[in-house]
């Protein structure tokens, strides 16, 4: 790779990145056709050869998480001896799966952090406390690690741990930025709105800040009463091994050329037009362990490809907008729990609460929301109201203990609160 962290192609003209784009594409082809033995036969040099735009690839297999977790070993196009890591997948939906890493590809997770990490606005100047997990095969973590001392800034490893705990943390080393997930950060805030500290920016990750408009949505606007932070939101995933960071405009994740190709496609597997709902598709480049062509990561959003305010040319990944696998038809009229988590984050009593997608007698989709005891009848019914009217259908509502609520969160030693329960098949 010919970048680096201070000769970027972002800000090259479109046709150029276009063209960088097309060469790495065939270079990475031409490796997965010679190593893996998934993607063997599935495609041809001719075929390789004759690529020379990007919606070229167009043409060529798209391979799915169920492909990944049933034929896992075939992914593998470098041998044992050249595996530096091994990571596991979150297994938000399906079967976990544990993916490879070499040296080559731990080198490219950590450059791929620290240009992340360069758009969102850190510099070595900055003192980061890491508030998410950096052990049990979790990928996003050391990647944020390596990221950070890749930059240059100084990390301190703080992981998992109750607001008080980071509250110390932050107390004693007095860092600059927070990596964080969202709902975390709104609680720590509430700890850390009584001392004084230097925090001034967050990298949140896991859920989203905006609405599909780009305008805040309902968990930044509550983070923000609790500190004035500069919030931006990174997207990735284990498969993916890449990131798309906001920049100063918060219009979208850029994406990194060098490093991943994006297809936004619909349910047929087109290409949708630019700035539409489809599924997020990517091709990581340069990854050799277990390379991924046309990647469906079952996330809908959108792509931008107009220039953007920062001077950057790359295309931006709007908010995900949902899950493929969670959308609920309700009444005719498909929703996503993500838009039931926006009205509930405005109400300070409805947490935590579960969302549970389910198949009533008749085989329809149900969605029942469990929300925690503190939550009166009159928050129910306004709840209730303000959910109708976002979502045209009315969930159905329930209370529960919040002891049952947290032991249903946390389930089967789960790294992360898992809020949606979906038994619509048998694989959740
Ligand atoms: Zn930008």
């Amino acid at each position: 790779m010919n970048f680096s962290l201070t000769n970027v192609p972002d800000f090259l003209p479109l046709a150029e990145i276009e063209n960088l784009q097309v060469a790495l594409l065939k270079k990475q082809l031409r490796y997965i056709q010679a190593n893996s033995r998934f993607y063997k036969g599935k495609f041809s040099i001719g075929e390789i050869e004759g690529i020379s735009t990007v919606s070229d690839l167009s043409s060529f297999i798209r391979t799915s998480k169920k492909d990944l977790a049933e034929f896992n070993p075939d992914f593998l196009s470098i041998s044992q001896r050249e595996v530096v890591e091994y990571v596991t997948t979150s297994g938000t939906t399906g079967k976990p799966v544990t993916i490879a890493l070499s040296k080559a590809n731990l080198k490219r997770l950590a450059y791929n952090e620290a240009r992340s990490l360069s758009i969102a606005g850190f510099t070595a100047d900055d003192i980061v406390q890491i508030t998410t997990t950096l052990d049990k095969g979790f990928m996003a973590g050391m990647a944020y690690y390596m990221g950070l001392t890749e930059l240059g800034a100084a990390v301190l490893r703080a992981g998992q741990g109750s607001p008080e705990f980071h509250c110390e943390m932050i107390k004693q080393i007095q860092p600059t930025a927070l990596v964080a997930v969202p709902s975390f950060l709104q609680k720590l805030g509430l700890s850390a709105s009584s001392f004084t500290h230097q925090i001034k920016k967050a990298l949140c990750i896991g859920e989203p800040l905006r609405n599909k408009d780009f305008s805040d949505n309902q968990l930044s606007i509550n983070i923000a009463k609790c500190w004035d932070l500069d919030l931006r939101s990174t997207y990735a995933s284990t498969e993916m091994a890449t990131a798309f960071t906001e920049c100063s405009e918060k219009k979208g994740g850029h994406l990194l050329p060098e490093l991943i190709i994006l297809e936004i496609l619909d349910e047929h597997g087109n290409e949708v037009a630019d700035g539409e709902l489809g599924e997020v598709t990517v091709t990581p480049l340069g990854v050799e362990a277990m390379p991924l062509l046309r990647f469906r990561t079952g996330d809908l959003a959108r792509k931008y490809s107009s220039p953007c305010a920062c001077g950057r040319n790359t295309p931006r990944l709007g908010p995900i907008e949902g899950r493929l696998a969670q959308m609920i038809k309700l009444k005719g009229t498909a929703i996503f729990p993500g838009q039931i988590e926006d009205v509930l984050h405005s109400f300070p009593t409805a947490n935590p609460y579960l969302i549970r997608l389910e198949s009533d007698d008749n085989g329809m989709d149900a969605v029942t929301i469990e929300l925690p005891e503190t939550c009166t009848h009159q928050d129910m019914d306004t709840l209730l109201v303000n959910l109708q009217a976002r979502l045209r259908v009315k969930p159905t509502l329930k209370r529960s203990s919040i002891s049952e609520i947290q032991r249903i969160l946390f389930r089967g030693e789960s790294r992360k609160p898992k809020k949606i329960i979906d038994t619509r098949n048998a694989e959740n």
